[in-house]
């Protein structure tokens, strides 16, 4: 089976290596050239509900978003609109 040639979002760089799965399951990447994880492919466009919680709650535990990027794959800005987004809406 041939593989497509992915790219890295935040560089271009086509030099990525398999970097096992995240946490949903997504296929993840780690580009050599800049030093990013990638979900290249992912299941669905957000993340399922029981997710965001698990990572909000490591983002808790460890208070730095940027262990969660390297971790789960999540970029900031999806993290900190999670942040937002729970300060207003009702617990599930
Ligand atoms: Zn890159």
């Amino acid at each position: 089976m041939i593989e497509k040639t992915h790219q890295c979002r935040q560089c271009g760089s086509t030099d990525l290596v398999k970097n096992g799965h995240n946490a949903s399951g997504s296929r993840q990447y780690h580009c050599k050239a800049c030093g990013a994880y990638l979900v290249l492919d992912p299941k669905e466009r957000g993340y399922p509900e029981e997710e965001k919680e698990r990572i909000l709650r490591a983002y808790r535990e460890r208070g730095s978003m940027r262990a969660i990027e390297r971790i789960f794959g999540v970029s900031r800005n999806t993290l900190s609109r999670w942040l937002e987004k729970r300060d207003v809406s009702s617990p599930t």
